[in-house]
């Protein structure tokens, strides 16, 4: 099936077109407009998007909503993870901040929420969880966001996300999980 990505992050284009093959994850085109992320779930938020990208282009689409909760600060950043240090902050900045305000060894979670909405009213929404600590120091150049300095549980040889082949991420993490119960969903 051809299913539409409602989102403009190559990171999570990259990683859900591997994880959702055999289906053809093709781009948003660049004129349709995602709503703001204004919900306090990552489920509403992925259901926002994945609306408007079906109702903006008639096809199948898909949307992730994800994020990461530190035990240490109850729970945040959460559905503001992208804007942790501020509206326009980068992976970077939003990094440094986590780093500096949870302490090394306490526990995260990232999560992730795919909502499926076609154009014939079918809507599905399932959610991945995965769960690890907070290095001392980033480490490691691949995936994006707050992977340098997530300890997956899962992996437990002290490699940060970052560190990971991406296939090693996509079996243990958030997104992978949620686009496994997603292809479930789908019959395939
Ligand atoms: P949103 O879903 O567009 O609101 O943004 C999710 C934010 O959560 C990203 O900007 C990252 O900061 C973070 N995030 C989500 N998934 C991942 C991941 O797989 N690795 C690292 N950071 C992630």
């Amino acid at each position: 099936m051809r299913l539409v990505l409602a989102t403009r992050n190559p990171h999570k284009a990259r990683e859900l077109a591997a994880l959702l093959a055999p289906h053809e994850v093709t781009a948003l085109p660049a004129e349709v407009i995602l709503p703001p992320e204004t919900g306090s779930t990552f489920a509403v938020n992925a259901l926002d998007k994945a609306r408007a990208a079906m109702r903006a282009t008639a096809l199948p689409a898909i949307a992730d909503d994800s994020g990461i909760e530190a035990a240490a600060l109850d729970g945040a950043p959460g559905v503001r993870s992208a804007r942790f240090a501020g509206e326009d902050a980068t992976d970077e900045e939003n990094l440094a901040k986590l780093l500096a305000e949870a302490p090394a060894g306490s526990a995260l979670a990232y999560v992730c929420a795919l909502a499926y909405v076609d154009a014939g009213g079918g809507e599905a929404i399932v959610e991945g969880r995965c769960t690890g600590t907070l290095a001392a120091d980033p480490r490691g150049d691949g995936g994006f966001g707050y992977d340098p300095a997530f300890l997956p549980d899962d992996i437990g040889d002290g490699r940060t996300m970052a560190e990971l082949a991406p296939a090693e991420k996509d079996a243990t993490s958030h997104r992978g999980r949620a686009a496994r119960a997603l292809l479930a969903h789908l019959g395939s």
